[in-house]
């Protein structure tokens, strides 16, 4: 097995292999019979229990290098490998929550958030209490039977969030995952994403447009360019995250580091609207 240092390794003690390693991406896509180039050369290492977010000027590409993650989508050159062993499509080791949030249209409530509980051989009294525990967590009692096209976008994307969180693989691949919810639910939600990590210490990765959001939940932040995307800055968010969010927001250090990754991403959006002008 290859031994690739990840960046909190080098200089330390111990160099761990990367969990999960990214070097030379590259996508193509085809319109309307022309190719054009979505992601260039996005090369990112991951550490075990790293929380990564990518911010960037919509359209860079940073939902297609999830899905690349996922297995979902091919890449054109370039390698992706999550324990040592090439991408080659979807596993139960990475859960996904699609900005879209895809639940099973014909299962309940109840049944989509036992889905891989259910595909993972869990004792059944085991499995109905996790998904008791979702129900009341995400604030879905009641809703216990309805089918997903009975809920509003708020309620399916937190029965996303709950079939992705009660397995808990050992990667999180989340694409925007609160961006419909309400600012109140929204915030509950990102606390109990933070909860969920500062206990398994998974390895997430998030994509998301909301700066604050990024910083407050991740380790590290990448900022993607515009068209076609790749990884031009990364900043590292060395916060403590002992305190309530009151207090962590409020921190000249959290505030610093806000203020710098926005201004990263402006300059992104800048370029982007230029570039098309
Ligand atoms: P982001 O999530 O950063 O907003 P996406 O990854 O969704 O960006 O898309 C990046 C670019 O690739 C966009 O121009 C989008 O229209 C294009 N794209 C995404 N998926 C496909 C596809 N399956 N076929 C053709 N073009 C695609
Ligand atoms: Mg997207």
């Amino acid at each position: 097995m290859t031994v690739l240092a990840t960046r909190e390794a080098v200089g330390s003690a111990s160099v761990r292999p990367a969990k999960i390693v990214i070097s030379g991406v590259t996508k193509r896509f085809q319109r309307r019979g022309d190719s054009f180039l979505a992601l260039s050369a996005v090369d990112l290492d991951i550490a075990e229990g790293e929380f990564v977010s990518i911010v960037g000027p919509s359209g860079c590409g940073k939902s297609t290098l999830l899905y690349m993650l996922g297995g979902f989508v091919p890449a054109s050159d370039g390698s992706m490998r999550i324990d040592g062993e090439p991408v080659s499509g979807p596993g139960l080791d990475r859960g996904v929550v699609f900005q879209e949030y895809a639940l099973f249209p014909w299962l309940t409530v109840s049944q989509n958030i036992g889905y891989a509980l259910d595909r993972s051989g869990r004792p059944r009294q085991e499995r109905n209490e996790i998904v008791e525990r979702y129900i009341t967590l995400m604030g879905l009692r009641g809703f216990e039977n309805s089918f997903p096209r009975e809920l509003s976008g708020g309620m399916k994307q937190r029965v996303a969030l709950a079939r992705t969180f009660a397995y808990r693989p050992g990667i999180l691949l989340l694409d925007e995952p609160f961006g419909a919810l309400d600012a109140q639910t929204r915030e509950i939600m990102q606390d109990e994403l933070l909860r969920l990590w500062k206990t398994d210490r998974k390895t997430v990765v998030m994509v998301t447009h909301d700066v604050d959001e990024a910083v407050y939940l991740s380790t590290r932040v990448c900022v993607m360019s515009h068209r076609p995307g790749r990884i031009v800055e990364e900043f590292d968010i060395a916060l403590d995250r002992s305190g309530s969010r009151e207090e962590i927001v409020l921190t000249d250090q959290y505030r610093g580091i806000r203020n710098a990754v926005w201004m990263s991403v402006r300059r992104q959006v800048t370029e982007s609207r230029t570039a098309t002008a």
